[in-house]
């Protein structure tokens, strides 16, 4: 099998499956006992939320412990939009391509009152840090735009953005669960307010995040209960999971600069070989994206079909984000970079990782360009396309 969708989960390394064995064998009192047993787990958990700290630019105090990135995302997003209410200030900028559960959670906020100006992400999935300052008013709390895409991987300007947030004096929030592990990141350096992780699109576990807010931007708490997390996030804490993310981080950040420049290189064949393909195109722009993301759609093909023929050559991918898959609207993310139904429905999208191999790139290109003419050959949007009663569009 050859693993190529570490976009919607990553396997979990070695180390980070050692500490957390580990743990639930050795730390599995309560954090917030006071016996010695206790202790010892929330020794455990402080030790996790300093290695975290430091990994990205924070102090300790400012990092939270949450369920993923999704919960995350929800935390940051309503905590800045009651700190706005309470100033009056109910408006909120964010793009057109976020994750669901930024998007989701900003129709919520609609639905309360808030206005949301969504900003157009362009052809190249890039939003422009002068329309994200042209968009700010004076009633506007928060800034919402992800570091990288789950899609299509291409990286937003996020400093650049950051410095316009702070020129204003508007909050920003990044979800960064793309970006964490995978591309430089630092909370200072880059200006942010809010940033959400998930331990698993890093090597780590499921069910495990992190909510970055610095120091004076007050947190409020989606989930109600004991004082654990500063009585910010109630629920006895997942030790050995928050353990082994600490573990997955270190890791990923030590081994950073080399994997990207080898998973780049793997990503760069893949793309030369995929463009092969007749009337077929990258989504995003070629450089600005992660490392492992390439993301193409072929015309006259469901993507849907093209998975399961893949998976049946032992290849595992997606349409789009593991989300939506299973649905079949088309991406939202492809809609926002103006690609019409049609095409975005036949999609693509690989995301790989520092274990795959040159063999098993060049296996993939062979299997891509088979299916999709297997596809294409008994597709009636092809044949009208070939005989011109249909017109091209990649
Ligand atoms: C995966 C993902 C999330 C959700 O994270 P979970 O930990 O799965 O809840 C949010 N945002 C982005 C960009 C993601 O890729």
């Amino acid at each position: 099998m050859i693993y190529a969708d570490n976009a919607a989960t990553t396997r979990m390394s070695e180390a980070a499956v050692r500490r957390m064995t580990s743990l639930i064998q050795e730390g599995w009192g309560n954090p917030s006992s006071l016996y010695r047993h206790g202790q010892i787990a929330k020794e455990y958990l402080e030790q996790a939320r300093e290695e975290i700290a430091g990994l990205i630019g924070a102090q300790p105090r400012e990092i939270i412990f949450t369920s993923g990135g999704s919960e995350a995302d929800n935390q940051a997003i309503r905590s800045a939009a009651l700190l706005g209410k309470k100033k009056g200030k109910q408006h909120i900028i964010s793009s057109a391509f976020e994750h669901h559960a930024v998007l989701h959670t900003l129709k919520a906020l609609e639905k309360e009152g808030f206005e949301v100006t969504l900003l157009d992400v362009h052809e190249n999935g890039i939003v422009d840090p002068s329309e994200v300052e042209a968009a700010i008013r004076e009633d506007t709390c928060l800034v919402t735009i992800m570091a990288a895409n789950n899609e299509i991987g291409t990286i937003q300007p996020f400093r650049e953005i950051g410095a316009v947030c702070r020129q204003k004096n508007v909050l920003y929030h990044v979800d960064a669960v793309q970006a964490v592990g995978h591309i430089p990141l630092n909370v200072i350096e880059d200006n942010i307010d809010l940033l959400s992780a998930s331990a698993h699109k890093f090597h780590g576990p499921k069910g495990v995040g992190f909510l970055y807010a610095k120091k004076g931007v007050r947190l409020f708490n989606l989930i109600e209960g004991g004082a654990q997390e500063r009585g910010l996030r109630a629920g006895t804490e997942n030790v050995a999971g928050i353990a082994a993310m600490a573990e997955a981080l270190k890791e990923s950040m030590a081994g950073m600069q080399e994997n990207a420049k080898y998973i780049t290189k793997m990503r760069d064949r893949l793309i030369r070989g995929l463009s092969e393909i007749p009337h077929a195109a990258l989504n995003g722009d070629a450089q600005r994206r992660l490392p492992g993301n390439v993301n193409f759609c072929f015309e006259g093909i469901e993507g849907e079909s093209l998975l399961l023929l893949l998976d049946d050559k032992g290849i595992c991918a997606s349409s789009g984000s593991a989300c939506t898959s299973g649905s079949l609207d088309p991406s939202h993310v492809l809609l926002a970079i103006g690609r019409i139904h049609d095409v975005a429905h036949g999609s693509l999208r690989l995301s790989i990782g520092e274990d795959i191999t040159e063999e098993e790139v060049d296996y993939i290109i062979q299997a891509v360009k088979e299916t999709v003419e297997y596809l294409r050959g008994f597709s009636p949007v092809w044949r009208d396309l070939m005989s011109g009663k249909k017109e091209f569009i990649l």
